[in-house]
């Protein structure tokens, strides 16, 4: 016989999630991979003495979350500094970022406001935040990361930085909104050094764990996030999953170094090249054909234009890299589909990241040249009848918004990510199977295929995770319930265990 496990989880329902899924009762687990997926009598023959036995006590085993677009520093600041998403007026936006103040930090920072969810709320201004503090900089965040809202000791500070045209005025003054290119100024102006990183990706990582993810393509620009990864994973405290999507501009050093995807160790590995085109639909940038129906004048901005997107894309194609570009409005996606087609190598995998507005015919565009949607289900928090898309895009395109059954329906491969909006795969499960729209809708099973194998996929690592297979890494999720008896509450379904190598690195219940 074999040698025992090290560790066999039993006694409950493990989904493989592999085509066709199978259900069956326990894993052992060896090595840190999967040995065997069996049945509990089974299963019991691999425990030896030295065994570890985990009871699942009849709750249901997935494969671990794959967060296939996250800003695991941002996430970190926000359970340093203060979080500000979910908060339902601007009142309580503002008094969780005075929290931040009571705190020693040279910057008071908050991160993730949304003023779709305040009714009648305006976004917060200068003036609001002046009211925080008129003696340290205070910044806020927008939940899509595409404009931040500054007092004005901030303002003054970065001002000679600061893009003039980024800069919203009214009647000639500054409003303290600062958009796209702006915000990078703020970013750099608070980015942390390489131990403080490892601090904050640390707080990130825990939170990820707390929600059932075991991997994550990290979105890293400008920081020292990658040099504070390595230096935990050299002492062996990482104990989640990273593949790093290095913005364009890394994109010299990594052709220096000869970097190429898949680069790394078992915890963190080269991704793709990140870049923009478009902005958001939140913040009126996204490159739309027809103008925001609550803006006519506005068809949104090129972050980086389609000729200058070209030459970059051409770049990492030769150069053997794989592109993660993201386009939201259907005039960026085509301009991204418009150089897929010519440069797309589709053994790279090249990804657009969001595809919010893709139309049928861009769809079919996408179908051909193999590259993959990494999209967002969370996003539907904005397609009701009454939230922000209704507004921003008017009911045709709001129903037609983020067609995540048209992709299915396409065979398109979908990774699925949060983009930290927030970061929480059932949450995102869940909109996608309760989306407004069939178009818009997945199944269960499709849905949990897209955040596990699918977001694997993206990362080329369908051989190593996503499915509870003989030989991939012992990667798994514990839910309290199961998502296909609860369709229309998964966001409520409790993470009991998660697990990552076979170790358990997060517990619900003590
Ligand atoms: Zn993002």
């Amino acid at each position: 016989m074999a040698r025992p496990a090290d560790v066999v989880f039993t006694g409950g329902d493990v989904h493989t999630l592999a085509e066709p899924d199978g259900v069956e009762e326990a894993v052992a687990v060896r090595n840190g991979r999967v040995a065997r997926v069996d049945s509990a009598y089974e299963i019991d023959f691999c425990t030896g003495v030295e065994t570890t036995v985990v009871d699942l006590d009849g709750s249901v085993l997935l494969p671990g979350f794959v967060d296939a677009h996250t800003h695991m520093l941002t996430l970190g600041q926000s359970r340093v500094h203060a979080d500000l998403s979910g908060a339902e007026s601007q009142k309580e936006a503002l008094d969780r970022l005075r929290t931040d103040a009571a705190r020693n930090h040279d910057w008071v920072l908050g991160f993730g406001w949304d003023e779709s969810d305040w009714g009648t709320d305006p976004a917060p201004r200068r003036d609001d935040l002046d009211a925080i503090s008129t003696d340290r900089p205070v910044a806020a965040f927008r939940v899509d990361l595409h404009s931040v809202v500054l007092n004005s000791v901030a303002l003054d500070r970065l001002r000679a930085d600061l893009p003039s045209d980024e800069i919203r005025t009214e009647s000639g003054e500054a409003t303290g909104v600062v958009v796209e290119s702006a915000v990078d100024v703020v970013s750099a102006a608070i980015e942390p050094g390489r131990e403080r990183a490892g601090t904050l990706l640390r707080a990130a990582i825990d939170f990820a764990h707390e929600h059932g993810v075991t991997a994550v393509h990290d979105m890293v620009r400008q920081s020292a996030a990658p040099r504070a990864y390595r230096d935990l994973d050299a002492a062996d405290d990482l104990d989640l999953r990273v593949r790093i999507n290095y913005w364009a501009d890394h994109l010299d050093a990594i052709e220096e170094l000869g970097l190429r995807p898949n680069h790394g160790s078992e915890f963190v590995r080269t991704g793709a090249i990140k870049t923009f085109t478009d902005g958001s639909i939140g913040s009126q940038s996204a490159r739309v054909a027809e103008p925001f129906a609550d803006e006519p004048d506005e068809t949104g901005t090129w972050v980086v234009p389609p000729a200058e997107f070209r030459t970059l894309a051409e770049r990492v194609d030769d150069a053997g890299l794989q592109l993660a570009a993201h386009a939201i409005g259907d005039v960026a996606i085509d301009a991204v589909l418009d150089v897929l087609e010519d440069v797309g190598d589709p053994a790279a995998r090249h990804r657009i990241e969001h595809l919010e507005l893709i139309d049928e015919a861009s769809i079919a565009r996408l179908s051909a040249v193999d590259a993959v949607a990494s999209v967002q289900p969370n996003f539907h928090q904005w397609a009701g009848e009454d939230g922000l898309y209704a507004r921003r895009l008017g009911d045709e395109r709001r129903r037609r918004s983020n067609p995540l059954g048209r992709l299915a329906d396409a065979d398109i491969p979908i990774a699925f990510g949060s983009d930290g909006m927030p970061m929480d795969p059932l949450y995102g499960i869940e909109q996608a199977v309760t989306a407004p729209t069939a178009a818009q809708r997945l199944s269960v099973t499709e849905a949990l295929r897209a955040y596990t194998r699918g977001s694997a996929y993206a990362g080329y690592d369908e051989n190593r995770m996503g499915t509870v297979e003989t030989g991939n890494l012992a990667d798994f999720v514990v839910l309290a319930e199961s998502p296909w008896e609860h369709p229309e509450r998964i966001a409520d379904i409790d993470v009991v265990m998660t697990v990552v190598g076979g170790e358990v690195v997060y517990e619900s219940r003590q």
